[in-house]
């Protein structure tokens, strides 16, 4: 397929996230942070995963200084990429809509905090990073370069598995029981399996 068509697939994901984040980024901010669990660790993470999902990728679409790492992947999964980007961009939205006030990008308690337990939380606790996990996927399929397609989803995987027990274990001493039995009718990521 046109790599053209491909790197401007990838935009759609970078401009939509950020619009779809932008509102909740802002009002979010005069919501006051009661508990914050942002350490060193969180901070490394975080900055890996703009590394992954933005950086890489920039130096990829806009110099040639990654083309040495470049690859031809089948049209089927470049397509795949493409079509990926539809449920992880429309995840995206659901659960920050559903999330509402109670979100942030790092570990953190705020000023009324409650569980949500409806909308998209309904079935997985996580379905944030499922979004993102599928945005990561397009990312890999429409890349084709070793350094700048893999490189989000390897480091938004290494966040998720450093982050999301933590979050867990955050959340039950927040909330005690209560987030217990939400653990209990739910899935971590994955509706009826994971
Ligand atoms: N892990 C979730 C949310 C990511 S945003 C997802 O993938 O959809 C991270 C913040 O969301 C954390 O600071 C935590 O306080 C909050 N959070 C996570 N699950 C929540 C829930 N079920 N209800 C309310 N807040 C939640």
């Amino acid at each position: 397929m046109n790599p053209l068509l491909l790197k401007i697939g990838f935009f759609v994901i970078v401009v939509g996230t950020g619009i779809i984040r932008y509102p909740h980024e802002k009002r979010n901010k005069a919501n006051q942070v009661t508990t914050d669990k942002k350490k060193g660790l969180e901070q490394l993470l975080l900055f890996f995963v703009f590394l992954g999902m933005m950086i890489l990728p920039m130096l990829y679409i806009f110099t040639n200084w990654l083309s040495f790492a470049d690859y031809q992947l089948p049209v089927l999964w470049q397509v795949l990429g493409l079509v990926l980007i539809v449920p992880g961009l429309w995840l995206f939205y659901r659960s920050h809509y559903d999330l509402g006030r109670n979100w942030s990008v790092s570990l953190e308690i705020r000023e009324g905090h409650n569980i949500v337990n409806s909308g998209v939380y309904k079935l997985i606790r996580h379905p944030m990073y499922l979004a993102i996990f599928l945005l990561v996927i397009a990312q890999a399929l429409l890349l084709n370069n070793y350094v700048a397609g893999p490189a989000g989803l390897l480091f938004f995987g290494l966040l998720y598995l450093l982050r999301v027990g933590r979050e867990e274990k955050m959340m039950i001493q927040q909330f005690g029981e209560e987030y217990v039995a939400y653990m209990k009718s739910t899935k971590r990521i994955i509706p009826y399996l994971l």
